[in-house]
């Protein structure tokens, strides 16, 4: 379940960290840029941090 619902429209992007799991908004750049983790400071791209999101939506059964 997203933790901002909605807000993945827009301007704004929700991503994941792959590298320690931080959801975190941050404007919609290009489809290949990359992005500074707001927690852990490390780099992934947007490729990378949509997949971790959508990893963290999906419920575990
Ligand atoms: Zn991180």
């Amino acid at each position: 379940m997203p933790i901002w619902g909605g807000a993945s429209r827009g301007a704004v992007v929700e991503l994941g960290c792959p590298h320690c799991k931080h959801l975190q908004l941050r404007a919609r750049g290009p489809q290949d840029g990359s992005y500074e983790c707001q927690r852990c400071g490390k780099s992934f791209s947007r490729g990378e941090g949509e997949a971790e999101a959508a990893l963290q939506r999906t419920p575990r059964s």
